[in-house]
């Protein structure tokens, strides 16, 4: 095997069940747009499409033309609405690949009429108060009646974007989402009602805030990550969906008692009486170890201390380990038997939120993707019976 023995778990039964729970407290009446931004979060991007294919998604959302691409020519046939990434000139061709391009400007919306596509579907953004990608709101009325008009062009759409973590952002956009219902008031008051209105993500819909939008685009809760801080969030099931990150040992090697080891630069190691080493490093996304971060690891059910990160290898502390054999899984993030590391505590020990530590491992680790028994589920307790693909 050439492959690099260190990998990442994928559960895609539960994306399924996330994406149903989704659908579930968005209310039947609402369409759920599943984001797959960012490599679907850092868990492999093409298996979570096809995931949420089997679930009939209404769209998936992206904002990185080439992943789009690559979806497409991997025979996903679901709407992909892209919410940025590219230049207006880049639009035509969008169009051609049957992505769906959200404008938020004059010149992308002269590109999207002037695709040859008759019409050609867009979505419009609106900023309203986050400051990043969408016509600023005091604006917005404008560009979206020109869109609503423009006889080359079918306005599908009508969105915004206001994430927030905790009750200080939680009121911010509170007070932004009301701006923004104005504007579709006005907008419905003209005779400009498009297909899709959608406001909340994650944040807004976990927090259980208002909304008279019929959609919602939601990314966080399908990987089974909180957005929001406990204290704000209404009780939701959600599965996790990275179950592991795992490697091999592929060097084990025994030390007298006291010897004086320098494992990561830490010298006079001298209780490590046993070491092993994983070919996952700095290189593959490991986070460097820099106090107060100390990583550990199951091996054979057991939990050992992380002694060392190098650009392609980690160090363990094995000396609680019996009998530590080359080509032992190693879990940082997995269950044996009794003993389970989930996701948060992984990334907690290592000074990393959940999803910060998924995007530092995507797309340098391989995807094991696997689906689990339903009768099994458990919060970090859950067993693959079959793997469907690696
Ligand atoms: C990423 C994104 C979402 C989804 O956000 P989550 O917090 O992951 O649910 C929704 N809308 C836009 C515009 C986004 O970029």
């Amino acid at each position: 095997m050439t492959e690099r023995s260190s990998w990442i778990e994928v559960d895609l039964r539960a994306i399924e069940r996330n994406y149903r729970e989704v659908q579930r407290i968005a209310g039947s009446g609402r369409r759920v747009i599943a984001s797959v931004k960012a490599n679907a979060y850092g868990h492999g991007v093409l298996d979570v499409a096809r995931a949420l294919e089997r679930q009939d998604v209404f769209a998936l959302w992206t904002g990185h033309v080439g992943e789009a691409l690559a979806l497409r020519a991997a025979g996903i046939r679901a709407r992909i609405i892209l919410f940025g990434g590219y230049l207006p000139a880049a639009i035509p061709e969008l169009l051609r690949h049957d992505l769906t391009p959200t404008i938020y400007d004059e010149e992308g919306l002269a590109a999207a009429a002037a695709s040859g596509q008759s019409p050609a579907p867009v979505y419009v953004k609106v900023d309203a108060g986050l400051g990043r990608l969408g016509v600023p709101i005091a604006e917005a009325a404008h560009l979206i009646r020109s869109a609503a008009r423009a006889q080359a062009v079918r306005l599908e759409g009508v969105y915004t974007h206001l994430p927030f973590a905790n009750r200080k952002g939680r009121d911010w956009a509170a007070a932004c989402a009301g701006r923004f219902d104005g504007l579709l008031e006005a907008l419905r008051a003209e005779g400009i009602a498009p297909e899709i209105t959608q406001l909340w993500g994650s944040a807004g819909l976990v927090a259980g805030l208002a909304d008279r939008t019929n959609a919602v685009c939601v990314g966080h809760l399908l990987y089974g990550l909180s957005p929001v801080d406990a204290d704000i969030a209404q009780p939701v099931q959600l599965q996790p969906v990275c179950t592991g990150i795992k490697s091999r040992l592929i060097h084990v090697a025994r030390h007298a008692r006291g010897a004086d080891l320098a494992v990561g630069g830490r010298y006079r190691l001298a209780d490590a009486t046993s070491v092993g080493v994983i070919p996952l490093g700095l290189g593959d996304g490991m986070p460097p170890l820099r106090a107060p971060v100390s990583a550990e690891a199951l091996v054979r059910g057991t939990r050992v201390p992380v002694i060392g990160v190098s650009l392609e290898h980690t160090v363990l502390d094995l000396s609680g380990v019996a009998a530590p054999r080359v080509g032992d899984e190693v879990a940082l993030v997995g269950a044996f038997g009794d003993s389970a590391i989930g996701l948060e505590a992984c990334a907690g020990k290592l000074g990393r939120s959940p999803l910060e530590l998924m995007m530092s491992f995507s797309g340098r680790l391989a995807a094991r993707v696997a689906r689990f028994a339903d009768s099994e589920a458990t919060p970090l307790g859950i067993r693959p019976v079959e793997a469907v693909g690696t």
